[in-house]
C-alpha cells in the first residue's frame, strides 16, 4: 500500500466553491507560496498559475492548478 503525502494534494480546478477532500472545511488562500508551486509556473514558463490553499480546518496544504 503506498503512502500519499497529503500535504502535496493537487486539486484541479473545477469548481468555484472549493473544499478540503480530506475534512471538508474551507481553503483559504495561502499567502505563502510552496515550492511545488513556484516549481509548477517555471516548468510551464509562467503557463501554468497554481494558487496554494491551506484549509482552515485540518491545515492540509494544497495547490490548485
Ligand atoms: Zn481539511
Amino acid at each position: 500500500m503506498a503512502l500519499i503525502d497529503l500535504d502535496k494534494i493537487i486539486v484541479r480546478r473545477t469548481i468555484l466553491g472549493i473544499r478540503c477532500p480530506v475534512c471538508g472545511g474551507n481553503l483559504l488562500v495561502s499567502e505563502e507560496k510552496s515550492v511545488i508551486s513556484k516549481l509548477t509556473r517555471i516548468i510551464s514558463l509562467g503557463t501554468v498559475r497554481p494558487e496554494d490553499y491551506a484549509c482552515e480546518t485540518c491545515k492540509k496544504r494544497y495547490i490548485l492548478l
